[in-house]
């Protein structure tokens, strides 16, 4: 088993450990960044992002995210294609381990995210990134005058109806009871946007569409009501059934809230001494990449005071 010490241990290569990470080998820690399952995060399952500073014309998701981390690595942090099942928070230095490597840090900045919540449908994956997405905010400059749909009825389905008006003619949300869950003053606001209009007691069974080009040309809806099947003819669907944080690894071991995500004191501080987190894994109401990086700034600068105050 190698063992490898350091001082800092980034969990997560997102915006938010990528930008922790800069700062933190800036500042001369030596950090290590242990890049997780899917190494540059939720935005590299995106395709164009428009709304990152810094870029004149759209970047790439993965681009984007491939840049962050060689930026990264250029400036002094070791990056590790790795995954951690066992950590240890009970002892100090902490130790984070897998099958092969045991690290053993003293400090670590958790920025392990979320992941959208996904209807588990057949087709769902088939057609992500070609009429399927989970972020308006993201794609739905991609659907101007189209016609779309969101499934969910909380805060986050309101919020991205509401803002595919900006670009699609005609949106439909889809949720299976017949009351929203979201806050008042968002019902109230799609209520009166007549671009919205409201599928109760349904749920979607299917997604249909073209395989060459591939893309969604309409959804199967099952009543709820009555069990019958229909066709709604759309050229995207936009699942908000919620995300969920990435924090199975820290359940028992840090506060978490009853939605599982991190709680942080000050922007991001753990309950545990030199633990901090950043983005999505505590975020829930942001979620941008321009955030989380944000939060993986402020992670790096406290890391960095904690580490001298030991001095
Ligand atoms: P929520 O868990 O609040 O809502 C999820 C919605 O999806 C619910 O309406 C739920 O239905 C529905 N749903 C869940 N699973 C399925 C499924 N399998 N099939 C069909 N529908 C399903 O998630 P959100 O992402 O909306 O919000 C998460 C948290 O983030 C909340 O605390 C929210 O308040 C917060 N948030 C705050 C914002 C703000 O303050 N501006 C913006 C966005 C989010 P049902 O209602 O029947 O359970």
């Amino acid at each position: 088993m190698k063992k490898i010490n350091s001082k800092l241990t980034i969990l997560g290569s997102g915006p938010a450990g990528c930008t922790a990470a800069i700062y933190a080998a800036r500042s001369g820690l030596n950090p290590i960044m242990i890049n997780g399952s899917q190494p540059g995060g939720q935005l590299t399952i995106t395709t164009d992002v428009e709304n990152y500073p810094g870029f004149e014309d759209p970047v790439l998701g993965p681009d984007l995210m491939q840049n962050m981390i060689k930026q990264a690595e250029n400036v002094g942090c070791h990056t590790y294609n790795e995954q951690i099942s066992e950590i240890n928070l009970e002892q100090y230095p902490y130790t984070l381990k897998n099958n092969n490597t045991t690290f053993i840090t003293e400090s670590i900045i958790i920025a392990t995210g979320a992941s959208a919540k996904w209807l588990g449908l057949k087709n769902e994956e088939k057609f992500r990134g070609h009429g399927v997405s989970a972020c308006a905010t993201c794609d739905a400059f991609f659907f101007k005058n189209k016609k779309v749909a969101v499934i969910g009825g909380g805060n986050t389905a309101v919020e991205e109806a509401l803002f595919l008006t900006k670009f699609a003619k005609e949106v439909i949300l889809v949720h299976r009871r017949d009351q929203l869950r979201a806050e008042k003053i968002l019902q109230k606001r799609a209520f009166s946007n007549n671009k919205i209009s409201f599928l109760w007691n349904s749920v979607v069974v299917d997604i249909n569409g073209n395989e060459n080009p591939k893309l969604v040309k309409s959804i199967s809806i099952q009543s709820l009501k009555d069990n019958s099947i229909s066709i709604l003819d759309v050229d995207g669907i936009f699942v908000a059934i919620g995300h969920k944080p990435n924090t199975d690894l820290f359940m028992n071991k840090l506060e978490l809230d009853n939605e599982g995500y991190l709680i942080v004191n000050n922007q991001v501080f753990t309950n545990k001494k030199g633990i901090f987190a950043a983005g999505d894994v505590h975020d829930k109401t942001f979620r941008q990449a321009v955030t989380a990086a944000g939060f993986g700034c402020m992670a790096a600068l406290e890391a960095e005071k904690f580490i001298e105050s030991k001095k």
